[in-house]
């Protein structure tokens, strides 16, 4: 290949600059900063973040956001590779979060293992196109081969099924996504089209639309029932599918955040009864956002059964837990499922984004089909027949590569020692005198709260409704600052959400989340975040202190 020799000094956009910039990096220089620091982010991305990324500088978002408000574009070019590189290095990387942290143990978000940006690299290289055939090839059969493994564990079915259904151009186990949300979303449209399908005069939802659909069927409503710890991208299901998402039903739960089955089985009933309304799906939680909660899925899922009403479960969090050889039993009733979500940039400790949905029936996926003349022919394999998203990157392939890195038992590990460790946190939370734990961990999410000790005394006692009130409005003041604190000072970090602590409490408590997925979170740096909590509360002034004390 030839290229110019000569390097402009200057900074124009030109045919010379881009066959530059397209092939190769513009000059030895930005070569060298390239290798530099890809050589830190590709093989020591921990010390790399440990040198480049707090857990948040102390720069408010404000001061922040006056530096970024220029809304041109510039004609030539601003900056050669070196500078840029060397700006989102030293710029960029301090200001963002360290979600590596092992004192990061607020989200869902957290460290990935370093090969994880290898095979992102790769992947990226390759710029595979999933959508179709022609711009994928081998990966859309590895593709499948992936999907039929991830169903296997999911729904165990006996191996000649997988032989059928593993390379077969009629068939699907699944798909990728961009995420739980996309992920939930394609679950509750392929639920709404079996539940509208067409009639005499009629072609279906899809094809017809919501109108027809409700007069077709004579109804005037339909309506999903998940328990009030579902995730909100249900939510948004709701709204882009015309269910409307106030016909997304949050059903109570009980003091363990699973939903009530007493009062499921009622609405069933319920609307059963009612032939103008109608059940496109039930969801079942493995793995609740705030709560890390399981729903009693065989329940849920006899329940589903005996209504024929179709058995999501939102499995986002939860799913890689079956391969844990500890744990796995947690999500015991998950087989029954009709479809399943899960996400890869959560407990498969993918980088940002991929998420998948399975569904037991391999046909099924027919009710949201769509072919076009250029792409997604009939009778192609093209996987892009019955996706949401159009164009798709191979985040198949990561998956693919990291079970064989990790094997099932490596997952398993990891998985291990979020639970025990996040069980060791509640223990630590329950010893310690200003705290109160709001959820006992099922997986390795726990809600806490800080209550001083002057105000202990009357979490159980009976108060007037007055007082009651006061008292809540003062924790939630005193746990809101708490976070605050801790979070602007940028060592660790836990989030903060709202919970009825008992069910049918009136008040939506503020508590304390911590997500623990980090290998490298221990019970030490538990202990220091805890300190630091103790140090917080000692400086936070309690606006009225004076009025509970006797
Ligand atoms: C994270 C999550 C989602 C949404 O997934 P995204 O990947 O953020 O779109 C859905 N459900 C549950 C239970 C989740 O935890």
């Amino acid at each position: 290949m030839t290229a110019p020799e000569k390097i402009p000094s200057d900074l124009v956009a030109d045919w010379n600059t881009l066959h530059r910039v397209f092939i190769r990096p513009e000059d030895e220089k930005s070569r060298q900063t390239l290798v530099k620091y890809m050589e830190q982010i590709l093989f020591g991305l921990h010390d790399f973040l440990n040198t480049h990324v707090g857990v948040t500088e102390a720069i408010p978002l404000a001061t922040l956001a006056e530096s970024y408000t220029d809304t041109r574009i510039n004609k030539d070019p601003e900056k050669k590779l070196a500078d840029v590189i060397k700006d989102i290095i030293n710029e960029i990387a301090p200001k963002a979060v360290n979600v590596a942290s092992p004192y990061f143990i607020g989200h869902m978000t957290s460290a990935i293992p370093f090969f994880m940006v290898h095979l992102k690299a790769i992947a990226a290289a390759l710029n595979q196109n999933l959508i179709k055939l022609e711009t994928s090839k081998v990966l859309s059969v590895l593709e499948k081969q992936v999907l039929a493994k991830m169903h296997r564990m999911i729904f165990d079915k006996p191996p000649t099924f997988y032989d059928t259904h593993v390379q077969n151009v009629d068939t699907s186990l699944g798909l990728f996504t961009n995420g739980g949300t996309t992920a939930n979303i394609t679950a509750l449209w392929v639920a709404r089209n079996l539940c509208l399908p067409p009639t005499e005069h009629f072609l279906g939802v899809e094809k017809d639309g919501m109108a027809a659909a409700l007069k077709a069927h004579d109804l005037d409503r339909l309506v999903v029932l998940v328990s009030e710890r579902g995730h909100f991208s249900l939510k948004k299901a709701g709204g882009i599918l015309g269910i409307g998402n106030r016909n997304i039903i949050a059903v109570e739960v009980d003091e363990n955040h699973q939903v009530d089955m007493a009062k499921l089985t009622r609405l069933v009933e319920k609307f059963s009864q009612d032939k103008k309304t109608q059940i496109v799906a039930i969801v079942g939680i493995a793995g609740a956002t705030e709560t890390g909660s399981i729903d009693p899925l065989p329940r849920m899922a006899a329940l589903c059964k005996k209504h024929r009403i179709h058995f999501h479960v939102d499995a986002a969090w939860g799913g890689p837990v079956l391969l844990s050889e500890k744990f796995s039993s947690l999500l015991t009733g998950i087989q029954a499922a009709d479809s399943v979500t899960i996400d890869c940039h959560k407990q498969f400790y993918m980088p940002m984004s991929a998420g998948m949905v399975y569904f037991k029936d391999p046909k099924v996926l027919d009710q949201i089909a769509y072919h076009a003349g250029y792409v997604n022919r009939k009778g192609s394999v093209d996987l892009g027949i019955k996706t949401l998203e159009g164009s798709r990157e191979a985040s198949s392939l990561i998956l693919d590569s990291a079970l064989k890195i990790m094997g099932s038992r490596g997952y398993g590990l990891m998985i291990d020692h979020g639970i025990e460790t996040t069980r060791l946190f509640a223990q630590k939370i329950r010893d310690r005198a200003l705290f109160q734990l709001v959820t006992d961990p099922v997986l390795n999410i726990l809600t806490y709260r800080a209550v001083p000790a002057h105000l202990r005394q009357y979490l159980d006692a009976h108060l007037p409704q007055s007082r009651r009130q006061h008292l809540d409005a003062c924790l939630d003041e005193i746990n809101t600052h708490l976070q605050r604190i801790q979070r602007e000072a940028g060592k660790s970090f836990v989030s903060r959400t709202c919970l009825k602590i008992r069910p049918g409490d009136s008040h939506t408590a503020v508590v304390l989340r911590s997500v623990i997925m980090n290998p490298y979170t221990t019970g030490e740096t538990l202990d220091q975040i805890l300190d630091e909590q103790e140090a917080i509360l000692q400086t936070i002034e309690i606006s009225d202190q004076g009025f509970y004390t006797p």
